[in-house]
């Protein structure tokens, strides 16, 4: 495929990322997986989706890191020579925390790499994506977290912060291009089944939490990635600045 659209995944080598990668190239999405250090995983979605008959590359970036950011943007101009969509998905969590526990170095490190990399990504799409700069317009997705909304208390509530500023930045950003041809929403997953549990020194949570989740079951990272589609596709034509809960209820 040489004409299709072009997507760019921030953290799309595991994960929602991931799935991302493997929903939108079957929805005739060209993809561009990023990832922060894991090539084996980005180059196995890429073997996916090129296996399938789709078209995509990995580039390495940390979006913690504004220069980074611009090379991977560079490199999308370089390898596709357009961009009409990003999806905001690089997060981390940290280890389970009070915040009378934090350092300022921990949260230096969420805020960098949860709000100001998606803030500066989303800054290169619209250069790229905006009436305004001669763009044909686009659509930007945002992942947020149930955790904007229960506030993540005794676990990491500094995640849930950054998680929040990520929802309402969606919406002054909505607002700010809607009538430049791009819409900007964000979903706000629930407990889904990735290695981020892991990452944060919780690897059983998603079992631990089941029960208490109204659909009595985490989700799984193609749940997330269907909704994400959703939104980029033009069957939510009408729709920005909005947040969608993808949390069997919770
Ligand atoms: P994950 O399984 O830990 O995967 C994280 C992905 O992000 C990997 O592809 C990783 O790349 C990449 N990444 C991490 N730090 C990065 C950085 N600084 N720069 C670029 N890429 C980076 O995470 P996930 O569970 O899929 O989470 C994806 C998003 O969903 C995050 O924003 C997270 O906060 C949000 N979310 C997840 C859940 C959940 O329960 N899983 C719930 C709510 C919200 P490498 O492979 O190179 O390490």
């Amino acid at each position: 495929m040489t004409d299709g659209p072009v997507l760019l995944v921030t953290g799309g080598s595991r994960g929602i990322g991931a799935a991302a990668c493997l929903v939108a190239a079957r929805h005739g999405w060209r993809v561009a997986v990023n990832y922060a250090l894991n090539e084996a995983a980005a180059n196995a979605v890429v073997s996916e989706i090129k296996k399938a008959g789709g078209d995509a590359i990995a580039i390495k970036g940390d979006v913690g890191n504004s220069a980074d950011i611009v090379s991977m943007f560079e490199a999308v101009d370089k390898h596709f020579g357009r961009l009409d969509g990003l999806v905001n998905n690089a997060g981390i969590v940290d280890n389970t925390a009070r915040v009378d526990e934090m350092s300022a170095d921990r949260l230096e490190r969420m805020m960098r790499i949860n709000v100001t990399g998606s803030i500066l990504c989303a800054g290169e799409a619209v250069r790229r994506m905006s009436s305004r700069h001669g763009g044909h317009g686009g659509v930007i997705v945002n992942i947020s977290s149930m955790a904007a909304v229960i506030g993540g208390s005794t676990q990491y509530v500094d995640y849930a912060a950054s998680k929040a500023a990520i929802d309402t930045f969606t919406i002054g950003l909505s607002r700010e291009v809607a009538a430049e041809g791009i819409r900007v929403n964000a979903i706000r997953p629930g407990i889904i089944e990735t290695d981020i549990h892991a990452s944060g020194g919780q690897p059983d949570r998603p079992k631990e939490m089941a029960s208490s989740i109204p659909m009595k079951r985490a989700g799984q990272a193609e749940e997330v990635a269907d909704a994400i589609v959703y939104l980029l596709s033009p069957s939510a034509s009408y729709i920005t600045g909005a947040i969608l809960n993808v949390s069997g209820g919770r």
